[in-house]
């Protein structure tokens, strides 16, 4: 297979257009392989990160390793190109913004969260992009005014020889609902302690079933039974916009849950309430046996529920009550990389 590499601008929507295409696009972000740190846009710019030493090496024999096995590659817009330029079956161009763009790429890198060093030197690094609009030759891609290359490659001024499909396959995603999607086991601590005076924090909690980890003769979980306690949870910071980032991607998402007559009215609620977009009646499921659920991605805070899940890919988010070694399930410490599994996962295949 003929790869295409993109040295692209930062800004033209690399990021996007991988994780919209995956296993037809994949976005070597250099901050990994260059600074060792998470590809997270508030890291970009971040000025107390120390170079890994084996940077460019690194990044280069990642980037000649995937080359064949897709048909796009975005690379970084400095330093890499010329190095490929040995390998058979790459077809490389530079991506540069419209020269009038300037102050939107600004904004751009502000509204995804970089650091402001990252573009406190635009208007030097500028010069590079209209030097390439005024030299724009067969080897350059200048995108039109506001344009992403998503859109010039969905687009009839496409001459790269590779197309992106028309449709991609969906992901069946399973999320849990408590300590996976809202912040569940926080609100009972804080109304045990306020109950019982007590000073207790979720490290308390290294067990599964609440009511082990609290003092003889006291009782935490009938909190969750009381009328109305669902509503008053809080989505994991990042959550909102990491589940709404797959819906836009086209993914099928649901709600795996264990609920009660008492409690399922309230949680679907909660859910509804904190997270912007409307959950279909099928797509929050009211389980506990959440062993006969089948599909691409399964994301629980349970072992039990993860180690025995059907699905493809087991996540486990991490949390004090289920440390510990499983074979074949993937821990994700955070938000951040909850995200960044997630996406691998999608990137190597699903089963529609
Ligand atoms: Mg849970």
């Amino acid at each position: 297979m003929k790869t295409v590499v993109f040295a692209a601008w930062a800004g033209v929507g690399k990021t996007k257009l991988a994780e919209k295409y995956p296993g037809v696009v994949i976005d070597f972000e250099s901050s990994k392989y260059k600074w060792g740190c998470e590809p997270s846009e508030s890291n970009k710019g971040r000025t107390d990160r120390v170079l890994n030493p084996d940077f460019p090496s690194n990044y280069l024999t990642a980037i000649r390793s995937a080359i064949g096995t897709v048909p796009f590659i975005c690379v970084a817009y400095f330093g890499v190109l010329q190095e490929l330029s040995d390998m058979k079956d790459v077809v490389s161009y530079v991506v540069v913004p419209h020269v009038d763009d300037k102050d939107l790429y600004v904004q751009r890198y502000k509204d995804r969260g970089n650091q402001p060093s990252f573009y406190a030197n635009v208007d030097e690094f500028w010069s590079h992009v209209e030097e390439a609009n005024k030299s724009a030759g067969v080897g350059t891609i200048v995108l039109p005014r506001g344009g992403t290359l998503e859109e010039y490659l969905l687009s009839d001024a496409n001459r790269t020889g590779a197309v992106l499909p028309k449709t991609m396959p969906k992901t069946t995603i399973f999320f849990d609902s408590d300590d996976v999607l809202m912040e569940s086991t926080e609100p009972a601590i804080a109304r045990y302690n306020e109950l019982y005076g007590g000073s207790l924090c979720l490290e308390d909690f290294k067990a599964w079933g609440m009511d082990s980890c609290v003092p003889e003769g006291t009782t935490i979980e009938h909190f969750y039974e009381e009328p109305g306690f669902y509503r008053g949870f809080q989505p994991i910071p990042g959550m909102v916009d990491l589940v709404t980032r797959l819906k836009d991607q086209g993914h099928k998402l649901y709600v795996a849950t264990s609920c009660t007559v008492n409690t399922i009215k309230d949680k679907v609620e909660s859910l509804e309430e904190h997270y912007p977009f409307k959950w279909d009646d099928n797509e929050i499921i009211p389980i506990s046996d959440k062993f006969v659920l089948s599909g691409d991605i399964f994301i629980d805070d349970k072992v039990t529920n993860v180690v025995h899940s059907k699905c493809t890919h087991k996540i486990l988010v991490d949390r004090p009550w289920n440390q510990g070694e499983y074979p074949g399930v993937l821990r994700a410490k955070g938000v951040q990389e909850l995200g960044r599994i997630i996406q691998e996962c999608i990137a190597k295949g699903v089963s529609v």
